[in-house]
């Protein structure tokens, strides 16, 4: 690919113009950042570099110091970014920096809501990267040349951030690339060695390899012309602190600093709400870094969505997104994992099967379940409410995913109840149990398709009369949690909708009136049974109702309907069930039903309460026109009589 091309002039896809257009107004007000992202990739071309050179050390070209360096010009009013990393090739560069294809580029677009306040939001959570050279620059050059190519492979890339931009090629000597920036008129600050050290010593410092700047002329005591500029030596000097951060010892880095390096590592704009920073020594060594992000990334719900931490191998960087460190279910982590242990050389094949590998998840999976916990503990601000408000989903799936910790990850859950009735998520199981009633074995709970649903269940009605709380579920994930949470702190949890209704406080008085209302309604229970006897599988009288006229219930051993219609919006065939109709002889409806003589208008009836009791969960009828029909002729007798 060393041919020469000439100049050559290609346009961005249509949506990177889109974005381009987005970013440098959402971001104008926190200009700096391009800075962030220029050394940051600096920083990646480096590593990749350092790893690739691992295996073929002709690419470093006999010279293996890593720098970056930031050249300054006043006059020209640019600003220049270089490394000495891996650099890229023709097609590389238009691959990378001219068509925004990065897999993340397509769901963000997807995301955009074409309100732009909206959408600046958004973009906070979105890694800008080279881009946000043009938040302050009207022109960017960048000059690369990829590691062990010839000279003559340079290209030189360049743009005026509108529709297009242009590539040729441009000898270069030295490997890497080098990025300038012509400065817009109200952006002049970026050419000042003063502001300029300041933004690379916030937002870099972090970064392993020395970021280097012409040392300041030391102001001469004899301030003596007749030294010339031929003789004054120029020498670099490293602006930022340049070792690993997390090699260093906990007490020595500064809560910023952590924050700026979370802010490298994730690509998030925001601080994360906390973090955890350990050398495990022992049979492995290793060190780990893991946050805990504010936000939930916009992609959180994409299966390909990258997870896993940064992976380095006696401080070589050896790859991005290594999810074998930790379960799906905290796949929201990010962070650095540095290993002693683990050849330089591994592959994610290797890091599947590596016995070290699956001790370090354990480790760090309990590491970050006690970060959880101590946050929730902590009381102090809204930290682990907004965790929870962001994530709380994903960490549902822990307890199906990772019995070993059911325990620790049932601590953390938080739910809705009909304590507060609040639709904000934020009772511990720990606050149900402790709020139990003298006699109540179980916790109870309700699945709903949505929370008001849930809230005005009918299976609710006992409950409420009798004050016993009842956690209201109705996330997409809940019944699936549900059946893999059989208990916490020794008591079961018992679905409100499933099975006859037991509760440990009946008195006596309630259990012998439970039986005369039993056999008073043998008989409506029975003619009953025989109009629906192709729609439910029993029906019974129900002491649980104190409003509504009937309910559904769930065989013990069926499918929660939630779940059902889960499988079924996702294309699974389910096997026939029918639901169990439980009557309450006391309702007006109920009494009606009992008095009525005709059998035709006996039948109408019973099928329209049991269509009710469908509706009133969130169920969808198997023919809705019948409903309808036998409702509206009802409603017009009721005018005829
Ligand atoms: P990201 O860093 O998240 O991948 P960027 O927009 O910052 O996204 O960069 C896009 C791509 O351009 C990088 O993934 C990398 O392949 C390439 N790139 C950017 N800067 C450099 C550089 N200094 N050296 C080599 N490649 C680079
Ligand atoms: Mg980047």
């Amino acid at each position: 690919m060393t041919a020469d091309v000439k100049k050559e002039t290609l346009g961005f896809q249509t949506e990177a113009k889109q974005l381009l257009h987005l970013m440098i107004h959402s971001l104008y007000s926190n200009k700096e950042i391009f800075m962030r992202e220029l050394i940051s990739n600096a920083s990646d071309a480096i590593d990749k570099l350092r790893f690739a050179a691992l295996a073929d050390d002709a690419l470093l070209e006999g010279q293996g110091d890593y720098a970056i360096q930031i050249d300054l010009d006043k006059k020209a009013n640019t600003i220049t970014i270089s490394d000495n990393g891996i650099g890229m090739n023709r097609d590389e560069v238009i691959e990378n920096l001219g068509t925004i294809a990065k897999s993340g580029t397509a769901s963000f677009l997807e995301s955009l809501t074409g309100d732009e306040r909206k959408d600046s939001q958004l973009i906070g959570q979105f890694g800008v990267g080279f881009y946000s050279g043009f938040i302050v620059a009207d022109r960017v050059q960048v000059h690369t040349r990829k590691a062990g190519e010839s000279a003559d492979a340079g290209v030189l890339w360049e743009s005026c951030g509108e529709a297009e931009f242009s590539i040729e090629s441009k000898t270069r000597e030295t490997r890497g690339t080098s990025i300038t920036l012509s400065l817009k008129k109200d952006c002049k600050e970026f050419a000042d060695d003063f502001r300029v050290r300041s933004v690379i010593k916030k937002y870099s410092d972090h970064i392993s390899v020395p970021v280097m700047m012409l040392k300041p002329p030391a102001p001469s005591a004899e301030d003596d012309d007749a030294v010339s500029d031929a003789d004054a030596a120029i020498e670099f000097e490293a602006v930022n602190e340049a070792s690993a951060l997390w090699m260093r010892g906990r007490t020595e880095v500064k809560s910023d600093e952590y924050k700026a390096f979370y802010k490298h590592v994730s690509h998030d704009y925001e601080d994360p709400l906390t973090w955890s920073h350990n050398k495990v020594e022992g049979k492995l060594e290793y060190t780990s870094l893991l946050y805990i992000p504010a936000k939930a990334p916009f992609d959180l719900w994409n299966r390909e969505m990258s997870r896993g931490l940064k992976l380095y191998v006696q401080r070589t960087f050896i790859m991005d997104d290594a999810e074998q460190f930790l379960p799906l279910y905290l796949r929201f982590i990010k962070g650095v994992v540095d290993s002693n242990d683990l050849s330089l050389n591994v592959s994610r094949e290797i890091l599947q099967q590596d016995p070290a590998v699956e001790s370090m998840r354990n480790a760090l999976t309990k590491r970050v379940l006690d970060m959880l916990g101590k946050m929730a503990k902590a009381k102090k601000g809204n930290d682990y409410a907004t965790f929870w408000k962001h994530f709380g989903t994903v960490l549902k799936e822990g307890p199906a995913e990772d019995t070993t910790n059911q325990v620790k990850i049932a601590k953390l859950l938080r739910f809705s109840t009909t304590h507060t009735d609040l639709e904000e998520q934020d009772q511990a199981l720990e606050d149900y149990v402790a709020r139990m009633q003298e006699k109540q074995e179980k916790i109870y709970y309700v699945v709903a398709e949505n929370f008001n649903t849930a809230k005005k269940s009918p299976h609710l009605e006992v409950f409420r009369k009798k004050g016993i709380e009842v956690l209201l579920l109705s996330d997409r994930v809940d019944d699936w949690l549900m059946n893999h949470l059989r208990e916490f702190d020794g008591k079961q949890f018992q679905d409100v909708a499933r099975g006859a209704l037991e509760l440990a406080g009946d008195s006596e008085e309630e259990k012998q009136a439970q039986e005369t209302l039993t056999k008073e309604s043998e008989a409506l229970v029975e003619r009953v049974s025989k109009a629906l006897e192709n729609r439910v599988s029993e029906v019974r009288a129900t002491a649980r109702l104190t409003d509504s006229a009937a309910c559904l219930v769930v065989g013990d051993f069926d499918m929660g309907s939630q779940m059902r219609r889960i499988m079924e919006a996702a294309g699974q065939e389910m096997p026939e069930a029918k639901p169990i109709l439980e009557i309450n002889p006391a309702h007006p409806l109920a009494e009606m039903l009992d008095q009525e003589p005709d059998e035709d208008r006996f039948e109408s009836l019973a099928n329209i309460i049991f269509d009710q009791a469908t509706l009133v969960e969130g169920g969808q009828l198997d023919d809705p026109a019948d409903y309808v029909s036998r409702m509206n002729k009802l409603l017009v007798e009721m005018r005829q009589a």
